[in-house]
């Protein structure tokens, strides 16, 4: 039986060069989304503290109890969904295989999606008058 790939498509309007050296992305390059995450650092302490109720990380067991049982305990980091705190990079094979510092991309993709917006609302700004 032959397994169908599940895929999405990204149109026209929405390519772009490579976000790391603006070059051609043909004939194939990755999408890399990051997201922001950050421990919940209550949601911790809950598991961690069911653990030592439980006799601490030196009982065995005791570590999968507190997951299993503590409120929270199935998120311990929290991802945001964000659109200002998300961003869609796109890599082109060259840049993939050489060092490139993500955060600096990111910045740089952030930059130009800001500037794009503000462009877009001096061209269209806001009719607030009253008709
Ligand atoms: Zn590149």
């Amino acid at each position: 039986m032959e397994k169908k790939l599940k895929t999405r498509g990204i149109g026209l309007k929405e390519l772009r060069g490579c976000d790391v050296c603006g070059g051609s992305l043909a004939p194939f390059f990755k999408v890399v989304t990051m997201e922001f995450a950050l421990f919940n650092r209550r949601n911790l302490q809950g598991v961690l503290g069911t653990t030592m109720i439980l006799g601490g990380p030196e009982n065995p067991g005791a570590l999968a109890i507190a997951a299993a049982m503590a409120p929270g305990a199935d998120e311990i980091v929290t991802v945001s969904e964000e659109a200002d705190t998300t961003i869609e990079l796109f890599i082109c094979q060259k840049c993939e295989m050489g060092k490139i510092c993500l955060a600096e991309v990111a910045q740089k993709r952030h930059d130009a999606i800001e500037k794009r917006e503000n462009d877009a609302s001096q061209r269209n700004p806001v009719d607030t008058s009253v008709g």
